[in-house]
């Protein structure tokens, strides 16, 4: 954890150009950002991704995502943004301490979306099983 460079911007170790900052939060813009006003959104306590991050702190997180996705559009970064949680290296986590990205998006930036696969004959119906949550 003393390795972990979110925790360093977090306690002040290493500078970030900070947008939102409370007792729990801290929201600074990205390094490289995919768009100029690209936003990350961290707890200040160390959990390593979503899955291990506690509910009402993955709540507040984003609830701070959807204000500085409104400041994005109010300011004219963005005429949209997306908002991503890479969770686990496969997803492409390289920052194993929980964070969100909110990102301005613009007309024609040339990024794309995923592109979606088709599901084989009856795999569906396999899949929403494996997925159903209890109520
Ligand atoms: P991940 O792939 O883990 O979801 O994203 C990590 C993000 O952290 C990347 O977008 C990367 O540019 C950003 N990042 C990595 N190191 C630093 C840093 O030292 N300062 C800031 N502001 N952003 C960083
Ligand atoms: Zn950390």
């Amino acid at each position: 954890m003393n390795n972990c460079i979110f925790c360093k911007i977090a306690s002040g170790t290493i500078p970030a150009y900070k947008v939102f900052e409370d007792e729990n939060y801290l929201a600074f813009l990205d390094i490289a950002p995919v768009n100029p006003g690209h936003v990350l959104i961290i707890p200040k306590k160390h959990f390593v991704d979503i899955t291990e991050t506690p509910d009402e702190i993955v709540e507040g997180a984003i609830t701070l995502a959807k204000k500085i996705g409104g400041k994005i559009i109010a300011s004219k970064l963005g005429e949209g943004f997306n908002i991503g949680i890479n969770t686990k290296t496969a997803a492409g986590q390289v920052v194993n301490h929980f964070h969100i990205h909110v990102m301005p998006r613009l007309p024609n930036d040339k990024y794309q979306l995923w592109h979606g696969k088709n599901y084989a004959a009856a795999e569906a119906e396999k899949i929403v099983e494996k997925l159903k949550l209890e109520e």
